[in-house]
């Protein structure tokens, strides 16, 4: 099916604008030197809502004008708002010649952000205009363009401190169109591991902290290896565990008696910081014995993410993908991810999320970041579809 050239226009020149503005998320972007923050993508969103006639507010998270931007569409009803949520930031932009000159070939809009996300929020903002322009929504909606995504998800974290009672949230992500009604969480957490210091020269004085973290990541990754996949999800796949940090000692004439590693566990739906714990210590107890065992201290986990679960009987998944078979004619169904998104977030607060949007996910973070305009306007469409007649089931 074909879109209709206007939206195709509006959803190309708002996505155009925003990939103009440079949204380098300073912390997350790599080590680019490329630091810009989300201001300039907070104003343009700020002023697109004044100028089609939306409630706006900024929230601030960080310094710079590094807001969440709160846009509120009016409604005659009173019922907990649906969310549309999409994040304003950006990675770095190595190996990129001008990330920030928007260029439209063979249909594909290039620049850094054009794919992640702001494709998203492009299509977010059109929908919502239309929507609104169009009739009185029954019940709320907000759109949440939000920072730091790319890092700490510092941004949506501090929304949803605040939020009221929400009755459902699209969080825009390169889905390829895809509903996804499921994905997994994330836990970064470290394990220090203690020893005793002795010259090299009489090691056996001495208790080696790098010996006792060898067989520690050993233990890890055989466990992870044999015990996790049998716990895969049936649309987010195998909860995975993988060491990605190691440090210690001081000196070559020194047995070491500290060493620390980090590991990255995606937890799948049904799993949590908890679960996690609880097993890491059945696996290195068992593994290393009680004596060694006491040498190690497992860290509370510095960044959680939750997995997303939505049933696939929702009307918030139902809704949009019915609104995605009016438009393009397929039949759709929900599937999972790998990857964990805002909304982990909003999830671990109970609202019912799903995550859509136009853009290969394979595209995201590269330098060859693109996505096909004739997609984001679909999204557009599917999105004011569902504005226009998916609201009152939730
Ligand atoms: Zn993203």
């Amino acid at each position: 099916m074909t879109v209709s050239s206007t939206i195709l226009e509006e959803v190309g020149a708002v996505l155009g604008d925003l990939v103009a503005l440079p949204s380098v998320n300073p912390e997350g972007g790599g080590g680019s030197g490329e630091i810009h923050g989300e201001s300039r993508v907070a104003d343009y969103v700020e002023s697109f809502a004044v100028r089609v006639g939306l409630e706006v507010e900024r929230q601030p998270v960080h310094p710079n004008g590094r807001d969440n931007v709160i846009l509120r569409a009016p409604s005659a009803g009173a019922a907990a708002p649906l969310l549309l949520e999409a994040h304003m930031d950006t990675v770095g932009v190595e190996g990129m010649e001008h990330p920030f000159v928007p260029r439209v070939e063979a249909g594909r809009l290039h620049g850094r952000g054009s794919c992640d996300t702001k494709a998203s929020l492009a299509a977010m903002l059109v929908a919502l205009r239309r929507a609104v322009a169009a009739a009185p929504l029954p019940r709320p909606v907000w759109l949440l363009a939000a920072v730091d995504e790319e890092y700490q998800q510092t941004g949506i974290r501090r929304f949803v401190e605040s939020a009221p009672e929400l009755c459902g949230a699209i969080v825009g992500e390169p889905t390829g169109l895809a509903v996804v009604s499921s994905h997994k969480g994330q836990l970064y957490q470290r394990i220090l591991v203690r020893g005793r210091a002795a010259h090299t020269s009489v090691p056996e004085r001495g208790e080696n902290a790098i010996y006792l973290a060898a067989d520690l990541v050993r233990s890890l990754r055989e466990r992870a290896a044999s015990e996790l996949p049998a716990r895969a999800h049936a649309l987010c796949g195998s909860p995975l565990l993988t060491v990605s940090l190691i440090r210690g000692g001081t000196s070559e004439h020194i047995v070491p008696d500290a060493c620390e590693l980090a590991f990255d566990r995606r937890t799948v739906p049904g799993e949590s910081p908890e679960s996690v714990l609880a097993e890491l210590e059945r696996w290195l107890e068992a593994d290393l014995g009680p004596e060694r065992f006491a040498r190690i201290a497992i860290q509370p986990p510095h960044h959680a993410a939750s997995p997303v679960e939505t049933p696939p009987d929702h009307p918030l998944v139902t809704g949009l993908l019915g609104a995605f078979e009016r438009v393009t004619g397929a039949v759709a169904r929900a599937t999972g991810v790998s990857y964990n998104t805002d909304a982990g977030a909003l999830s671990g607060r109970g609202v019912s999320c799903v995550v859509f949007g136009p853009g290969e996910i394979g595209h995201a973070h590269t330098p060859t970041e693109r996505v096909e305009l004739g997609e984001v306007a679909r999204a557009a469409e599917i999105l004011e579809r569902f504005l226009r007649q998916g609201l009152t089931a939730l």
